[in-house]
């Protein structure tokens, strides 16, 4: 077992490497094999060396599973534990542990809508859940991002529903304040102001109404 090899600050150490973006992992990993012991670096290349990565493995063909959809950037498979018929993942080909910091966000994101699309037609359901658990506590359980794509239909078993928090009023101003400050570097759109006109049946346009 990994974690009964390596002391609380390492375990702590290569739980932020397991957070950081492809390159930069893998820097940071490398930097932390070097002062691995022999016995360390054998547990760990078990663990994470040999690509052990269950997406990278299927997309490389060395685990099997039927690819439904694949391109230059992604695939999608079918969920192992699906909560319904149709339940898909659309994962990146490059192993990036966050789908919300990847470079590749807006390819991922076109073939989400497709597959989406693509199980409604199918199944002939007109409800779908986009789920993304970005981080541990989001439920994100390989370390490599992923995108679910879950078709819905009228008394199925899954359960989304969450408590309301309490959120106080001061907590509240402070989140609209730090949101829309932050937010204020997201490009805007500029609206023209919209002219309206209006057909009303048996008026020609342009005449007075009354
Ligand atoms: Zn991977």
């Amino acid at each position: 077992m990994v974690n009964e090899l390596f002391t609380p600050e390492q375990l702590k150490e290569l739980q932020d490497i397991s957070k950081l973006k492809g390159e930069e992992q893998n820097k940071k990993f490398n930097e932390f094999l070097k002062k691995c012991t022999p016995e360390q670096v054998e547990a760990l290349k078990h663990q994470y060396g040999g690509n052990e990565c269950p997406f990278c493995l299927i997309k490389d063909g060395k685990l099997k599973s039927s690819i439904l959809y694949r391109d230059e950037k992604v695939m999608v498979v079918f969920d192992i534990n699906p909560a319904s018929k149709g339940h898909v993942l659309i994962i990146p080909l490059d192993h990036e542990g966050s789908i919300i910091r990847s470079k590749n966000y807006r390819e991922i994101m076109e073939v989400v809508q497709k597959v989406a699309q693509a199980a409604m037609d199918i199944l002939k359901v007109d409800s779908i859940n986009i789920l993304v658990g970005d981080g541990a506590n989001a439920g994100q359980k390989v370390a490599h991002g992923y995108v679910h794509v879950i078709p819905r239909s009228e008394n199925d078993k899954i359960n989304l529903n969450w408590e309301k928090m309490d959120i106080s009023e001061k907590e509240s101003e402070k989140l609209i304040k730090d949101f829309s400050e932050k937010l204020k570097a997201v490009k805007k759109i500029e609206i023209k102001p919209v002219k309206i006109v209006k057909k009303i049946k048996g008026v020609k346009f342009g005449e007075r109404i009354p």
